[in-house]
């Protein structure tokens, strides 16, 4: 891969120290901590995301703008953050981008949603960026594509509408659910009838309709935002209840059926945000897999290294901990292994 990893630093007890000096190399294969600068935990939690994500950063460094920029350039803020993180002599690497974010409604301050973030920061990224071909690929690494198909239950026309998720919208059911469960609840067909119905272009009028979800196709970077927000006339209601997830899955295995075009794809979990607490007054943590295969739990400026099953400790149920986004990479070929004929 040509990365500089550094491997087997002797840290006594297996914490990492938020400081670390590596020799004047890039600790590719580490984490630092991030100070919370203005209830900044949530875009913390996510710049641990992006940081984990090598893929994003590759295209990143790829893109040199030429021209100066304003300081509300979120790209170019973002790619500064990144590289600023791997510096662990700067104090407080993502300032800027925090800075510039404020600059675009994700005021400081303020308690905001990872997965609205999560989506501000991509649309932007669409928006901000010269090179509109790298603005693609960056898409395209989270692009879930779909199709909504309403069938008209009279004449048997279907609607089709094409969408796209930069990330997976699970919903869970009260108890407890696997993140298959989520998937399958997803995809179940919806009676649409009464006030719901929907315009069929054939019988000129609202009929009663059946609409399902189609995946047309599956994205290298699979982001997944578990529902556990529910909000009802004004009010956000939290769902802490349980939801497992494999550190590996196999897209066979979640997806009903009709999707079995697409499920030979096998991911590997690398990344999760979790929030603690009440909806509007909680507080954003992230679990990163790292590239020389080792979890860490990163709370802001602090950070030490866990094992898998304290990362599971995030499903949820009774455990004050709830995994929230989900980041899940999808293995190369070379990874998984073909059977010979
Ligand atoms: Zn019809």
């Amino acid at each position: 891969m040509g990365m500089a990893l550094c491997k087997g630093f002797p840290f006594p007890g297996g914490r990492l120290p938020d400081f670390v000096t590596c020799a004047g190399l890039q600790l590719r294969g580490s984490v630092r901590g991030l100070a919370n600068c203005g209830l900044s935990c949530c875009i913390n939690a996510l710049l641990q995301t992006f940081a984990a994500t090598t893929e994003l950063e590759e295209l990143l460094s790829r893109w040199q703008p030429s021209e100066t920029f304003d300081k509300k350039n979120v790209p170019l803020e973002l790619k500064r953050a990144l590289d600023a993180m791997k510096d662990k002599r700067q104090s407080s690497p993502h300032l800027d981008f925090l800075k510039c974010l404020h600059e675009h409604n994700i005021c400081r301050l303020t308690q905001h949603d990872a997965d609205e973030v999560f989506h501000t920061i991509l649309n932007l990224i669409q928006k901000q960026m010269s090179d509109q071909q790298i603005a693609a690929e960056i898409k395209n690494l989270y692009k879930i594509d779909v199709e909504e198909c309403t069938e008209c239950e009279k004449c048997r026309n279907v609607h089709r509408t094409p969408n796209i998720f930069l990330s997976f919208p699970l919903p869970l059911h009260e108890g407890e659910n696997t993140l298959m469960d989520c998937f399958r609840m997803f995809f179940k067909p919806q009676r649409l009838e009464g006030s719901e119905a929907f315009y069929c272009v054939k019988c000129e009028e609202k009929m009663s309709s059946t609409q399902r979800c189609k995946l047309v196709s599956l994205p290298s970077i699979l982001c997944i935002n578990l529902k556990r927000f529910r909000s009802s006339r004004g009010y956000t209601r939290k769902l802490k209840d349980k939801v497992s997830f494999p550190e590996s899955i196999n897209m066979a295995e979640m997806l009903p059926e009709e999707h079995s075009q697409l499920a030979e794809r096998r991911y590997r979990l690398y990344g999760v945000v979790v929030h603690t607490g009440m909806p509007m007054m909680g507080h954003y943590t992230a679990y990163i897999y790292t590239t020389d295969s080792k979890w860490y739990y990163i709370d802001d400026s602090h950070t030490h290294q866990v094992s898998w099953e304290e990362v599971q400790s995030t499903y949820g149920g009774r455990e004050r901990e709830t995994a929230y986004m989900l980041l899940y990479r999808t293995l190369s070929s070379e990874a998984a292994p073909e059977s010979n004929p």
